[in-house]
């Protein structure tokens, strides 16, 4: 067992069809933990640091434009390999490559309105996380 935390997004297009409840059931379904938890709305500042990776994706602007556009909900979840379990229970970016029973493929409109992010590495977690937590608001 590798207990571990990764930083999830529900994301605005989830929030506005009132998904956040059925989401976090297959989280907490799949075996992870919410260890931390709030609904925010991110500013451009916020959006376009946590997406900085993305700058000169051609889809940027729209990325950014989205993720400000409604509530997210933030978390940090904790479980064995959290990591890659959550990537996994998210499934494919793309809604209509992601697998059955998957968040994805339940609940995501297209590539861009995709429900959830999840960090795609332990390193990439422990940055995300920071942006978003205090360590006192996280309770494992
Ligand atoms: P996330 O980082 O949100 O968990 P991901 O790791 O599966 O998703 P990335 O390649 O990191 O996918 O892309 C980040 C986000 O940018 C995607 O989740 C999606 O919302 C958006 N995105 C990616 N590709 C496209 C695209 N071709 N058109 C529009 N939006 C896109
Ligand atoms: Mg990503």
């Amino acid at each position: 067992m590798t207990i571990e935390r990764t930083f999830s997004i529900i994301k605005p297009d989830a929030t506005a069809r009132n998904r956040t409840g059925a989401i976090n059931a297959m989280i907490e379904q799949a075996g992870l933990r919410i260890v931390a938890q709030k609904r925010i709305r991110m500013s451009r500042q916020e959006a376009e640091t946590f997406y900085g990776v993305h700058r000169a994706r051609p889809f940027f602007g729209e990325l950014v434009d989205f993720m400000t556009s409604g509530p997210v909900v933030v978390q940090v979840l904790e479980g064995d390999n959290a990591v890659t379990a959550y990537r996994d229970l998210m499934g494919a970016t793309d809604p209509a490559k992601a697998g059955p029973g998957t968040i994805r493929k339940v609940h995501a409109q297209s590539i861009g309105e995709n429900s959830v992010h999840g960090s795609d590495a332990a390193a990439t977690a422990e940055k995300e996380i920071a942006q978003f937590f205090a360590g006192n608001e996280i309770v494992g």
